[in-house]
């Protein structure tokens, strides 16, 4: 990202310090000082304001944060326990701070303890998270190329057949092919789970053999420049039989008509029931127990949530998930999910892979 980026973001950020009702805002969580600044580790700190652009870190990322952190902030090193020496990077003068809601109960105590009386702390819940859910151009264009490493990936996993395998060797395999073709890591750990694994939506791979006859649910993503991807597809290994067929028929119509809801502007909601009533429709209401989606980004779950609880709209630029499904428990599972870039009339789906029911040996 070009400095212009970062000094845009932080301008952003800025500009809406005033109505949260602070001078400047404290940044702990890493992926927002990730976003802000460049820095890339598991220990930093900035302060932004309209006149204060300042970032530190502790001895062991000096080298590092002064080839990552953008050449618009002033940097200081500072001790491991970071916060004792903070007063070093803020502006002077009475100032009221703003802090992430996600800071930890500890530092804040810690916070409390060593800032001077003239500064205020102010909680501020999801101002740089707001910023992160509408992506610029090159954000999207680094989702499409991890989408599309990741499609890559499970071709290749594909190709070398799934019965037989145990899922824990298909997703280290899986995972291998995605490291091998360029992420930076997976996304998450892949979930691989057959048959009545599949039916829990979190499986964790087991070493059991995948046999021929099952559905099997694969979910996975590539990290690609930091910017994460997200899929899952349903496969069978030979003939599911008649119910599994007819649920993955309902699963998909569902998935394609929450797809078709989704533009700018459209209900956060309103879009999560698109899908939530064709499946209550078919009679599988309480077999789908999830949100149908959420906003992925430098992330892998970040916002906007699709969830039938969730407040608000898209908007132009978010990139969200669409995935429901349904769990029969004790039998199989099915799920399908898109990764899409809302524009103002639709959505652009990053995610490749055929959707039709495959067949996979
Ligand atoms: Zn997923
Ligand atoms: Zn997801």
């Amino acid at each position: 990202m070009s400095t212009q980026t970062r000094v845009d973001r932080a301008a952003r950020m800025t500009a809406l310090l005033p109505d949260a009702g602070v001078d400047a805002f404290l940044i702990t969580d890493l992926i927002n000082l990730r976003y802000l600044t460049g820095f890339v580790g598991t220990n930093g700190l900035a302060v932004i304001g309209p006149d204060t652009r300042t970032f530190a870190t502790d001895s062991r990322y000096t080298e590092q944060a002064a080839m990552q952190v953008d050449g618009s902030f002033e940097r200081h090193e500072l001790p491991r326990d970071t916060v004792s020496a903070i007063d070093e990077l803020l502006p002077s003068g009475e100032l009221r701070l703003g802090f992430e809601t996600s800071l930890p109960f500890r530092i804040h105590t810690r916070l409390l303890g060593v800032l001077p009386d003239r500064v205020e702390l102010v909680p501020i819940d999801s101002l740089v998270e707001g910023l992160r859910a509408i992506k610029e151009p090159a954000e999207i264009e680094r989702m499409r190329e991890a989408s599309a490493l990741a499609d890559s990936a499970l071709e290749q996993l594909l190709g070398q057949g799934l019965v037989g395998r145990t899922e824990r060797d298909a997703a280290l395999e899986l995972e291998l092919a995605m490291r091998k073709q360029g992420a930076e890591r997976p996304s998450f750990e892949p979930i691989v789970a057959a048959g009545a694994h599949g039916a829990l939506p979190h499986a964790d791979p087991r070493d059991v053999e995948i046999e021929r006859g099952q559905l099997v649910v694969i979910d996975f993503g590539a990290q690609l420049e930091g910017y994460c991807s997200d899929c899952t597809r349903t496969f069978a290994t030979g003939d599911p039989g008649a119910e599994a067929k007819e649920i993955y028929r309902i699963v998909l119509e569902a998935q394609l008509t929450a797809l078709n809801a989704v533009r700018a502007g459209a209900g956060l909601q309103e879009v999560d029931s698109a899908a939530r009533e064709a499946i209550t429709a078919a009679g599988h209401g309480e077999h789908f127990r999830h949100g149908l989606g959420h906003g992925v980004g430098l992330d892998i779950h970040e916002d906007p949530r699709l969830t039938p609880s969730a407040e608000g709209e898209l908007e132009a630029h978010n990139t969200v998930t669409i995935e429901p499904g349904i769990y029969l428990p004790g039998q199989f599972g099915v799920r399908i999910e898109d990764l899409l870039a809302v524009t103002t009339d639709g959505g652009e789906v990053l995610t490749g892979i055929s959707k039709q029911l495959t067949v996979v040996d």
